[in-house]
């Protein structure tokens, strides 16, 4: 996600998470029955009833319009990706397979200037997983490994536990408490349209083993960052240990399975826990970034990039996180090419290597094309699963606001609102943002994206065309205003230039 990129930003810039730290001002919490909104039929196309009423949209604007909303090409991508590449971890055999199938699919839609460029990504590796509370009750739990979690002996890690709801809570208890035990993070998610509610829970993954170590905790595990209920844990990456600092185990239980454990420790008042984890990490390899473009015409050197990665957890297939992103950018790419005469400016579609575990293809792109970030007019990321852009916002020079409130105009026939919220852009496009790149974002409703997320559900059944389609039609717009228009949006302020939180 840009959400959701949420991911894992957090554990490398120490910044935030993907999708909640980029809206200053959270929305009314989304309660209702998201799988009834996400089923509706009816929804994608709704939108184009009110076209004709929007005077700001050209002809190449109204064109995009219509065949975005009809095509389903989007989730074609995602169901080539996801079939018949499947899981790609950073590092994996199937990281491979999707950098072939990437550069394949980019020369198959017709983009130029079609190749690969190296990254060194780290390489971990999922093992035997298995855990249990052995008293007072014996019973099987369903968890998984943490990304990154180093693993444990064959025999498992034993202790007893102690609960806590946060990381504060577990600061104001005296190490003697601690030592020797396997710390329960129990932080519920809280489902939000916007993904703020995963942003405000992630930082016990993200951060939950470094502090139970320094306090001589054993292991960790905690209550899935999601918003499900559903017996499948949800893995994401954890900040990686410092040179003197002791790592531990960690992993995730599923919601039920973290009731069962909070349900047994207030009854009984103590529980034994065992885990078994044979994840480890091998030494780095070789991944890429694989980038394509439509070459502009007139100001073919100004850029404007769509961006999404590449490479998933290996749980599920990685249909929404980040296959739907990569399905997005590509068809948005295909409908510019499709669509009216070539834009001015040349569009680039970056598919990012290593966003889950280590963000290393969104450094190395920063690295690499230092020479012309000056010459990147705009950046938006795909990357928060398959349902509706809601709203945009801008992330850019103050001076040229208007600009972005001129573009955004185009968006409405979508259903689609300018948010003041200030763009945080998305976790790949961080490095090139804090180096003054100006972002745009287009924020998807999340609301059931925190269910599926980073789980052994994330396949490909959970696509929905329609939404899809619209999500790729509003960044094809974006994209083809930029790309047209005379102006641009400056630079990001230097005061802005940091991720908040
Ligand atoms: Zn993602």
């Amino acid at each position: 996600m840009n959400a959701p990129f949420f991911h894992l930003l957090f554990v490398l810039l120490g910044a935030c998470v993907p999708v909640g730290c980029a809206v200053a001002s959270p929305r009314a919490v989304h309660r209702g029955d998201t799988s009834a909104a996400r089923l509706s039929p009816s929804r994608a196309t709704e939108p184009l009833a009110s076209l004709k009423n929007t005077p700001a949209a050209s002809h190449t604007v109204r064109e995009l319009l219509a065949s975005g909303l009809a095509s389903r090409h989007a989730s074609e991508i995602v169901q080539s990706l996801t079939d018949d590449v499947g899981p790609r971890l950073a590092g994996s055999p199937g990281d491979q397979a999707a950098v072939a199938w990437a550069l394949a699919r980019l020369r198959a839609e017709g983009l130029s200037n079609v190749h690969a460029e190296e990254v060194i990504v780290p390489h971990w590796e999922r093992g035997v997983e298995t855990g249990e509370i052995v008293s007072p009750t014996r019973q099987k739990l369903r968890l998984t490994a943490i990304g990154g979690s180093i693993g444990t002996l064959p025999a498992g890690v034993e202790a007893d536990v102690i609960e806590v709801q946060t990381l504060e809570a577990l600061d104001t208890l005296d190490a003697i408490a601690v030592a020797g035990k396997i710390v329960f993070y129990n932080t519920p998610t809280e489902r939000t349209r916007d993904g703020s509610g995963y942003g405000r829970a992630v930082a016990v993954r993200a951060l939950g083993a470094k502090r139970a170590s320094a306090k001589g905790a054993v292991g960790v595990v905690i209550r899935s960052i999601g918003t499900d209920q559903e017996r499948l844990p949800h893995t994401g990456a954890q900040r990686g240990f410092e040179k003197g600092e002791t790592s531990i185990p960690a992993a995730a239980l599923s919601m039920p399975d973290a009731d069962l454990l909070h349900r047994t420790l207030a009854a009984k008042k103590a529980a034994r826990l065992r885990m078994t984890l044979g994840c480890r990490h091998l030494p780095d390899a070789v991944s890429a970034n694989v980038i394509g473009e439509v070459p502009g015409t007139t100001r073919a050197e100004e850029l404007v990039v769509l961006g999404a990665h590449l490479d998933s957890w290996d749980l599920g297939t990685g249909a929404l996180d980040d296959g739907a992103g990569v399905g997005i950018v590509i068809e948005a790419a295909r409908l510019i090419l499709a669509t009216g005469p070539r834009p001015a400016r040349t569009l680039r579609v970056v598919l990012f290597a290593n966003e889950e575990n280590g963000l290393a293809g969104a450094k190395q792109y920063a690295k690499a094309h230092a020479h012309e970030l000056d010459r990147h007019v705009v950046a938006l990321e795909a990357d928060s699963g398959t349902d509706r852009v809601t709203s945009v916002t801008y992330g850019g020079a103050p001076s040229q606001h208007a600009e972005f409130v001129a573009m955004a105009a185009n968006l409405s026939p979508l259903g689609i609102a300018a948010d003041s919220a200030e763009a945080d852009g998305g976790a790949d496009l961080s490095p090139i943002r804090a180096l003054g790149v100006p972002v745009v974002s287009l924020s998807q409703d999340s609301s059931g994206y925190f269910d599926i997320h980073h789980t052994a559900n994330d396949t490909f059944d959970k696509i929905h065309p329609d939404n899809l389609a619209q999500a790729a039609t509003a960044f094809a717009v974006a994209a083809h205003v930029v790309l047209t228009m005379n102006e641009n949006f400056g630079r990001v302020p230097e005061e802005k230039r940091e991720r908040r939180h």
